[in-house]
């Protein structure tokens, strides 16, 4: 399939199809289209967008967030998952407070170092920000481009030389169709090309598309699966939500111990669902001593809390 002719598919289905998202909107600042981008890191659209309204209401620019502790950005957090993205999130807008006066940089390796901002978000935020011409490669477009051009069912297990050549190589010269290929394909494997079940009935590369002409062939590994109950994740998760509805510091006796009478206002239900995860001693421990060490929560004489 010429280039041109994907172009073209995919730039008329996503003028059709594409889901009307605010931080899509020409209004959406290019702060705003950063912290969605933070957000949108492993989390599904759906539950993004309230926080995202919230977060933009409360700190509009990066100097509102970079005065604030980093704990707040925490708190703030709720339920999103993977809060670390909260502290980056937050030393990213100092960064940008100190070094590039208060103003998101526009340039691929300006935002590269800014904290939290690995390749995929420094291209993201210079193209859908800044309209640059950079190659944006997320899980998204490396299953569209899998299927669609190298007729496999699934991207490689992580990123390899050839997918990023692979959409370099498709990536249109002018930029502002660069920025439209970029959302498109993105929007594309979100929407229609998913993981589990393509709706290829509804895709505007069906008559093209190499994996469905080849008789789509089965994935060339096992993807593993992303299991959930009983991880160090969830156990972590559910420490985070105590310690972000308690109003003073839990004491890490109380976190660890079901048994264990606990001060901590408004913590009730939060430690009740933490302890009924029926997590080990050990396993408690190693997930609060990782909140430590990750700065997502400190020690002080009274317990555990939030980062101040
Ligand atoms: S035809 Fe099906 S497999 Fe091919 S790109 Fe479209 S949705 Fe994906």
């Amino acid at each position: 399939m010429k280039h041109d002719n994907l172009h073209q598919l995919l730039d008329t289905w996503f003028a059709a199809h594409a889901r009307d998202l605010p931080w899509r909107s020409p209004d959406c600042t290019p702060w705003g289209i950063m912290v969605s981008e933070f957000m949108l890191q492993q989390t599904p659209v759906a539950r993004v967008l309230p926080l995202w309204q919230e977060w933009l209401q409360r700190w509009p620019r990066p100097a509102d967030l970079a005065a604030e502790p980093s704990g707040e950005a925490v708190r703030s957090w709720g339920r999103l998952g993977y809060p670390r993205r909260a502290l980056r999130l937050h030393a990213a807008a100092a960064a940008i407070v100190s070094e590039h006066d208060g103003e998101v940089p526009d340039s691929f390796d300006e935002l590269l170092r800014l904290p939290g901002a690995g390749n995929y978000t420094a291209a993201a935020i210079a193209s859908f920000a800044f309209g640059k011409r950079e190659t944006v490669v997320d899980t998204n477009i490396r299953r569209v481009q899998a299927r669609a051009i190298r007729g496999r069912a699934l991207p490689e297990p992580a990123l390899t030389a050839a997918e990023s050549e692979l959409a370099r190589d498709l990536l249109p010269s002018d930029p502002a169709a660069a920025v439209r290929w970029n959302a498109s394909t993105m929007e594309l494997g979100a929407l229609v090309c998913t993981a589990k079940a393509p709706k290829c009935g509804q895709c505007p590369l069906l008559g093209s598309c190499r994996w469905v002409a080849e008789g789509r062939p089965e994935p060339h590994y096992q993807p593993k699966g992303q299991s959930w109950h009983g991880t160090d994740r969830q156990v972590r998760g559910a420490l985070m939500a105590v310690l972000r509805v308690s109003d003073v510091p839990v004491p890490s006796g109380v976190l660890l111990d079901p048994a264990a009478e606990h001060p901590a206002a408004g913590a009730g239900t939060a430690l009740r669902k933490l302890h009924s995860l029926q997590a080990d001693a050990s396993q408690l421990e190693r997930a609060l001593n990782g909140l430590l060490q990750d700065r997502l929560a400190e020690q002080t004489a009274d317990g555990v809390q939030l980062p101040g």
